[in-house]
């Protein structure tokens, strides 16, 4: 059983001023659930479901390496941080926090050293 936060749940639009950047840290931290409708997959019909603490298989060392095609479930989501939610700040990134805030359930990580 997981709790996980799935990043199939955190859909929406990044507030005005905020970017990803460098971070990919949700290519890795979150789980990715394959289930009908959750557009998981690619034109090609591969599926990028991937449980949390793995890297998704399409990350490279400067992010996602197939960004212009990528599913929907990755160009929709965006973390609490990414939305602005109330609590989440401009300098409380992923990075700096060391957790991932996905509607209310903050997800820690390990971070890297
Ligand atoms: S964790 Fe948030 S800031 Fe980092 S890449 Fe994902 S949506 Fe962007
Ligand atoms: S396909 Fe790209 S954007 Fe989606 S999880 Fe994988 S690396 Fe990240």
């Amino acid at each position: 059983m997981s709790q996980t936060p799935k990043r199939n749940a955190g859909h929406g639009i990044p507030k005005k001023g905020r970017s990803c950047g460098s971070c990919h840290l949700c290519c890795r931290e979150l789980d990715i659930e394959s289930k009908p409708g959750y557009s998981t997959r690619l034109d090609t019909g591969e599926d990028i479901a991937k449980p949390a603490g793995k890297d998704c298989r399409f990350l490279g060392t400067h992010g996602c390496t197939i960004y212009e095609v990528r599913p929907l479930v990755c160009r929709e989501f965006a973390c609490d941080w990414l939305l602005g939610q109330k609590g989440f700040g401009p300098d409380d990134t992923p990075e700096s926090l060391g957790y991932i805030g996905v509607r209310g359930v903050n997800w820690h990580f390990a971070k890297p050293a």
